[in-house]
C-alpha cells in the first residue's frame, strides 16, 4: 500500500471543515512534499512529524513522500494536524494497517519526542466531525475532557504517538474517554456584597432583566467595578447550546481554564483600555482568535475608564454589537465570531477622578465637558440605561440596609422578568425590550397618554429626543416586567427616564 488517508479539521473562526489528509508514496530521490494551501506552521510540521515518528521508534520511509490536505482552496492554519499528518504517513509506510486509520479524525500537535499536545479549538473541530458523521475522533490526553462535550462520538486520548501506533496495529487498545463530572462553576462574586448602593444595584437589575447595555459614571470608589462584575450572575445560566457556543470560542481563544472544559455561565471580560484592536475585538498573527468582545458572547463586556479607550476602538464595537457577530479577515483568510455582548461603560465624571466626587475636583468645566465627549454619540446611542452613581458617603453606607439582597434573589426576579418580556415579543423573533426596535415598540404596544405625559413634557422642552424616548419606552417596559405590571405605568416612564445621564443629551 503507497496510498493512505486520515482526516483532521480546519477551523475558520469557530466553524469547522473536514480535511482530507492524503499520502502518497513513490520511488524516487527521498523528500516530502506538502501541498494544499498550508501556512508556515502546517509547512513545519513535517519536521516534527518526522522526528516524532523517528523517537517513537519507527522508521522513517525513505522514499518520496507527497502529503496532499484537501480541500485545497481552504488555509491550513496551525499545528494540529502533526498527529493526522503522522499517522498517515505511518500507514502509507505500512508501518500502521491503512484500514485502520481510514476514516479516523485526528487532532493534536506532535513534540519531537512523540509527545501529543494540546491544541486550541478542539470543540468546534469534534462538533464538525460529529456532523460530517465521523464515529472516532483521536485527541492530545489533555483535550479528551473538552472533546467529549459532543455527543455521539468516541474520542480516544493520545499521550503520545507510540499510545496512537499501539491502538491502531491492534496491539494495545484505547478505550473511549469518558470525561468525568463537570466541577461545579467557581463562585461568583455575589450582590450581597455590595452596600448601600441602591441606584447601582437597580441599574444592574435592570440591565440584567431587558439586556439593555449599560453607562455608569461614578467617582471612584462608588462602586461600578463591582457592579458590573456581578451583571454576569444575574443572567440566565447559559443552557446546553449556549454553552458549547461559548465553550468553542474560549476553545479557539485559548483561554479554557485548565479542568474546566465547559464554561455554563455567562462569561465577563473586562479588558485594559491599553488593550490593541486585536486584543479587544480579534486578530492577530497566523490563526485569527477572538478578542475581548467575542469572548464576552452571551455575557458581559466591561469597559472601565471608558473614556480612555481610543475613540476609533470604541467605534468599531459599535456594528458588531448591533450585528451580534464580528468578521476579522487577514491575508490568511478571514473568520467570523459571534459577539451577542452585553456591554457595561464605567466612568469617572472627569479626568482628575477626585473620589469625593465635585467637591475636590481641580478640573475645569472644559476639561470635563472634554472627558466626557471622548466617548462617542453613536455607541451611546445604543446604550439604553445611563446610570450616575453618587459617591458613597459614610452616612449612606451606614444608613443603608444591613443585609442587601443577593444575587439569587434578583436573580430570580430578572428571570421572570425575561420571562414576561419573552411571552410577550413571541412571534417578532426577539426576547429581549432591549432588541425592540423603537418604531415597533410605539406602534406594536402603546401606551396610555396618562403613562407618557411626563415623557411628553421632555420632549417638549428639548430635553428628550425621540431616540431618546425609544430608549426611555424600552427601559420602561423592562421596569414593568420586573414589578409584574402588564403595562408600564407613569412611575415606570417616570424611573426610566431618571435612568439617563442628565448631562449626556440625548
Ligand atoms: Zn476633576
Amino acid at each position: 500500500m503507497t496510498l493512505a488517508r486520515t482526516w483532521s479539521v480546519g477551523l475558520a473562526g469557530v466553524t469547522g471543515a473536514m480535511v482530507e489528509v492524503e499520502v502518497d508514496m513513490s520511488a524516487g530521490l527521498p523528500g516530502v512534499v506538502l501541498v494544499g494551501l498550508p501556512d508556515a506552521v502546517v509547512r513545519q510540521s513535517v519536521d516534527r512529524v518526522r522526528a516524532a515518528v523517528v523517537n517513537t521508534g519507527a522508521a522513517w520511509p525513505m522514499r518520496r513522500i507527497t502529503i496532499g490536505l484537501s480541500p485545497a482552496s481552504m488555509p491550513k492554519q496551525g499545528s494540529g494536524f502533526d498527529l493526522a499528518l503522522a499517522a498517515a504517513v505511518l500507514a502509507a509506510a505500512g508501518t500502521l494497517p491503512a484500514e485502520a486509520a481510514d476514516g479516523l479524525v485526528l487532532l493534536g500537535e506532535l513534540g519531537l519526542d512523540g509527545s501529543v499536545r494540546p491544541v486550541r479549538g478542539v470543540l468546534p473541530a469534534v462538533l464538525a466531525a460529529a456532523r460530517a458523521g465521523h464515529a472516532t475522533v483521536a485527541v492530545p490526553a489533555g483535550n479528551a475532557d473538552e472533546a467529549a462535550l459532543v455527543a455521539g462520538v468516541d474520542v480516544l486520548a493520545v499521550a503520545t504517538l507510540g499510545d496512537l501506533v499501539d491502538h491502531l496495529s491492534g496491539r494495545t487498545r484505547l478505550a473511549p474517554h469518558v470525561r468525568g463530572p463537570l466541577p461545579p462553576p467557581a463562585p461568583a462574586p455575589d450582590l450581597a456584597d455590595v452596600v448601600g448602593q441602591a441606584a447601582g444595584r437597580r441599574a444592574v437589575e435592570v440591565a440584567a432583566a431587558g439586556g439593555h447595555h449599560l453607562y455608569l459614571t461614578g467617582p471612584p470608589g462608588a462602586g461600578k467595578t463591582m457592579l458590573a462584575e456581578r451583571l454576569p450572575g444575574l443572567l440566565p445560566v447559559l443552557d446546553e447550546e449556549a454553552a458549547l457556543e461559548v465553550t468553542a470560542i474560549h476553545s479557539v481563544a485559548g483561554t479554557l481554564p485548565p479542568g474546566a472544559p465547559l464554561v455554563g455561565r455567562p462569561p465577563f471580560e473586562a479588558p485594559h483600555h491599553s488593550a490593541t484592536m486585536a486584543a479587544l475585538v480579534g486578530g492577530g498573527s497566523g490563526a485569527i482568535r477572538p478578542g475581548a468582545l467575542c469572548r464576552a458572547h452571551r455575557g458581559v463586556l466591561f469597559l472601565d475608564e471608558a473614556p480612555e479607550f481610543p475613540r476609533a476602538t470604541l467605534d468599531t464595537l459599535r456594528q458588531p454589537l448591533e450585528r451580534g457577530a464580528v468578521t476579522i479577515s487577514r491575508a490568511a483568510g478571514s473568520a467570523t465570531f459571534p459577539c451577542r455582548a452585553q456591554l457595561v461603560l464605567a466612568a469617572n465624571p472627569c479626568p482628575c477622578a477626585s473620589a469625593a466626587g465635585d467637591v475636590a475636583c481641580t478640573c475645569s468645566p472644559l476639561e470635563r465637558r472634554r472627558y466626557r465627549s471622548r466617548l462617542s454619540g453613536p455607541l451611546l446611542d445604543r446604550i439604553d440605561l445611563r446610570v450616575e452613581l453618587p459617591p458613597v458617603t459614610r452616612a449612606a453606607w451606614l444608613a443603608a440596609d444591613v443585609t442587601p439582597e443577593p444575587t439569587a434573589t434578583v436573580a430570580a426576579r430578572v428571570a421572570a422578568a425575561r420571562e414576561a418580556a419573552a411571552a410577550r415579543l413571541r412571534g417578532t423573533g426577539l426576547s429581549l425590550n432591549s432588541q425592540v426596535p423603537g418604531r415597533l415598540l410605539r406602534e406594536r404596544w402603546p401606551l396610555p397618554r396618562t403613562a407618557l405625559a411626563l415623557a411628553e413634557r421632555a420632549l417638549d422642552r428639548g430635553l428628550l429626543s425621540v431616540r431618546g424616548l425609544d430608549r426611555v419606552l424600552r427601559v420602561a417596559w423592562t421596569l414593568a416586567d420586573l414589578a409584574g405590571r402588564r403595562v408600564p405605568g407613569g412611575d415606570d416612564v417616570a424611573e426610566a427616564l431618571g435612568m439617563r445621564l442628565q448631562r449626556a443629551a440625548a
